[in-house]
């Protein structure tokens, strides 16, 4: 079974929507990148140029994901990950924009002090930043909230597969973009994460396209699992915009290996990419999510993945405001 792109527009046009973000985002050449790895042609769709706030991702997401915030009359937005969490300022922004209030609850960890990138945009933003070292305190949090009378929407939990079904959206822009340039990708790499991935998945399988999808985690992972988890988020996604489409974890390709160590942890796979992005084409990365996937991705071509003659999309997903949290690891040579 296959839909058209009007098809499903007309799914998607079901789902309650804010307006957010700048679409379409720019599908950029790399041909100085390219040349120097010798490779296959470099298109890297500018997610990371969404608009609001420094952009990426998110800003896609909340258009579909913090809707019933504003349909059902929640009066808080709330997250809480790393300090240096895109989804916290975004979550922020995204609250400043709509007129709600905005909580942090982050973690205390390395890039916590001082308050710079990230968390120091959040700050900017209005949030209420608590930054914690327990999962207690988080919980203490929200029920002060609660018990203060607030209607608490957690943006990593709400609306989970909405953010998803952004990305199905995503993939019909991409698809667009690339017919009118006349090209048909070999591989498209994507941060994962859950959302990107999955949306671009369930995009290219709702079309009929036969493309590979390759999923780089900013965390090191047991890569079936994810592949297990991603294929029950597409199947909740395709019941949504009710499409006749099943998967399961063999339509995912994804690794956790490019990861290093931990999340949030430099490696210099990432370093180099957040440098020869930057140097050969005045792109800035990010050095927590699209570094590493973009990493990879060099890495591939390094091994002889691609020939010259093949063309390659790297989906850049944002996060570009941590690079001033990690200015001491990106000078430091290894
Ligand atoms: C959050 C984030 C991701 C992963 O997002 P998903 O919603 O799981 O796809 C990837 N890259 C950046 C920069 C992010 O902030």
């Amino acid at each position: 079974m296959s839909y058209s792109i009007r098809e499903v527009r007309e799914a998607l046009g079901t789902c309650s929507r804010l307006s957010l973000a700048d679409l379409p985002t720019p599908l950029m050449d790399c041909p100085r990148l390219a040349a120097k790895l010798g490779g296959p042609r470099i298109l890297v769709k500018r997610e990371d140029q969404t608009g609001l706030a420094f952009g990426g991702n998110k800003v896609r997401e909340f258009e579909y994901s913090v809707a019933p915030a504003v349909d059902e009359g929640y009066d808080v937005l709330l997250h809480g990950a790393a300090s240096q969490s895109n989804q916290s300022r975004l979550t922020a922004a995204v609250a400043a924009r709509l007129g709600l209030k905005a909580v942090m609850v982050g973690r205390k960890d390395d890039h916590a002090d001082p308050v710079n990138g990230n968390l120091l945009l959040t700050h900017l933003f209005g949030a209420e930043v608590h930054l914690i070292e327990s999962a207690q305190e988080k919980v203490a949090v929200i029920e002060k909230l609660k018990a203060d009378g607030h209607r608490v929407y957690n943006t990593s939990s709400d609306g989970y597969y909405y953010r998803s079904v952004s990305y199905v959206d995503g993939f019909l822009e991409l698809w667009e973009q690339m017919q009118a340039m006349d090209v048909i990708p070999d591989a498209i790499y994507v941060c994962a994460g859950v959302h990107t991935h999955t949306g671009l998945v369930v995009g290219a399988k709702a079309l009929g396209v036969d493309v590979r999808i390759i999923g780089i985690s900013p965390s090191p992972q047991d890569d079936e699992k994810k592949n297990v988890q991603l294929a029950e988020v597409a199947n909740e996604v395709c019941k949504i915009l009710n499409l006749d489409l099943s998967f399961t974890a063999g339509e995912f390709e994804s690794y956790g290996k490019y990861a290093g160590p931990a999340y949030g942890v430099l490696t210099p796979g990432a370093r180099e990419a957040v440098l020869l992005a930057a140097q050969t084409e005045g792109l800035l990365l990010d050095p927590v999510y699209a570094g590493k996937t973009y990493g990879a991705m060099i890495e591939h071509i390094r091994e002889g993945w691609y020939r010259r003659d093949q063309t390659v999309v790297f989906v850049h997903t944002g996060g570009t405001p941590a690079l001033f949290a990690y200015g001491n690891e990106l000078l430091t040579s290894y």
